[in-house]
């Protein structure tokens, strides 16, 4: 392994910090969770960078981490540990921007691989200003970033510096969306995002709200007049319709073909929404703006080297600053229309293990049968039921149908968690 990364590395130009790491140093200066050494290499050379764990900021770094992984705010993790008079990385009160630092620079103590075990370097390029001599500095393309395994400098088990990875990348490019994106939205691009609102509001309405106590609560509709049914008095449901069939409905009644109607749901059901030509089309959309975009922002990247390298030394400082503050926003957009494309497309994706989906489907509809208010299976019915239409007629009740529709992508989102 190691005599892998070693000719891997001698093919790049870094050989003098590549030897470095090799030989135990990190480049960089002081950082948290690790004491310098002064030590000497075999040559009697100071070796630049040595370090070892210093077990009580360590402890620390653990701490974060954890609280991040269990999807605790930044804010509070900072709000704890100035209360416990814990002193920041470099001295002084905990900041957000500490731990998460740059989305476009890959900076922040949450990103720091060096606590995973490895050392990451060949991150920025430096160049210098044309005009007054200071270092600019530039993201390299991911590719070319350099890791090197340090397993000894290890502070967290993989698994937590992983899944903080994963929380970072969603937590930051959706809150950068939701700063950014507004601005340039089309009406269309505004309306999905109000549906999408709306459905995250429902499933944490599902979760949330204890009180809903009938699985059909708020979402039945009488199938003739497109009217909410809802409670009237004990027990009983009523369309407002003066007249309609869907009045004057008894809880036990509705409750038997609602769950009627739940249980239809099979896996010939999702394989029919997956294959349908309109969610093959988003899932099209998404590979297709996933891939167009990905060449964009190699793009971008290889037009601001380009510059770089054309920038003469009478070019002006403001001119550069401006060109370089717009291709960084770029970068970060198309890097967050990536996310959101990927994010996206587990929802169009027909998943696997469709047969545990059905199973756990089935296990909730015989639960509710023995108990149709289990708090529990209510709940998790009412995340996956988008709407359920009642088509009764009073003259002949045992023709009374309703139909259900589900939240699918729900479904499988809710099977997915452990
Ligand atoms: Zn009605």
């Amino acid at each position: 392994m190691n005599a892998l990364y070693f000719k891997d590395l001698l093919d790049k130009t870094h050989r003098g910090v590549v030897a470095a790491v090799l030989r135990g140093g990190v480049p960089g200066g002081q950082l948290y969770g690790y004491d310098l050494v002064h030590a000497l290499d075999e040559f009697g050379e100071p070796i630049r960078g040595k370090r070892k764990i210093n077990e009580e900021q360590a402890a620390i770094i653990r701490e974060i981490f954890k609280y991040y992984a269990e999807g605790r705010k930044l804010k509070h993790i900072c709000d704890d540990l100035n209360r416990q008079g814990i002193d920041s990385p470099k001295g002084g009160k905990w900041a957000s921007s500490s731990l998460v630092g740059s989305f476009v620079r890959q900076t922040g103590m949450l990103r720091q691989t060096l606590y995973d075990g490895f050392v990451t370097f060949n991150k920025l390029q430096y160049r210098k200003h044309p005009e007054n001599g200071k270092r600019l500095s530039i993201v390299r393309p991911e590719k070319e970033w350099i890791t090197v395994p340090i397993p000894e400098l290890a502070i967290l088990k993989e698994e937590t510096f992983l899944k903080v990875q994963k929380a970072l990348d969603e937590r930051s490019s959706m809150h950068m969306q939701r700063k950014l994106i507004p601005a340039v939205m089309t009406d269309e691009e505004r309306r999905d995002k109000s549906i999408r609102r709306s459905k995250e509001w429902r499933r944490n309405q599902a979760v949330g709200n204890k009180r809903a106590n009938a699985v059909f609560g708020g979402k039945l509709y009488c199938g003739e007049h497109d009217q909410k049914i809802t409670a009237t008095y004990a027990k009983h449901y009523s369309c407002p319709v003066k007249g309609c069939a869907n009045r004057n409905l008894h809880y036990d009644e509705i409750i038997k073909l609602v769950l009627d109607a739940i249980a239809e749901l099979d896996e010939a059901k999702i394989i029919e929404h997956f294959e349908s030509d309109e969610i093959q089309q988003v899932r099209a959309h998404h590979t297709r703006e996933i891939e167009r975009l990905t060449r964009y922002l190699e793009d971008l990247r290889a037009s601001i080297n380009k510059v770089i390298d054309a920038l003469g030394p009478d070019a002006r400082s403001s001119e550069i600053r401006a060109f370089f503050d717009d291709k960084a926003e770029q970068i970060q957009r198309t890097k967050l229309d990536i996310a959101h494309h990927k994010r996206e497309l587990p929802g169009s994706t027909l998943p696997r293990k469709l047969e545990n989906i059905i199973q756990r489907h089935q296990n909730l509809v015989a639960s509710l049968r023995a108990w149709s208010r289990d708090p529990e299976a209510v709940a998790c019915m009412r995340q996956i039921i988008e709407r359920l239409t009642l088509c009764a007629t009073s003259q002949n009740k045992s023709k009374a149908v309703c139909l259900a529709n589900f939240d699918l992508q729900s479904i499988i989102s809710t099977n997915k968690r452990p």
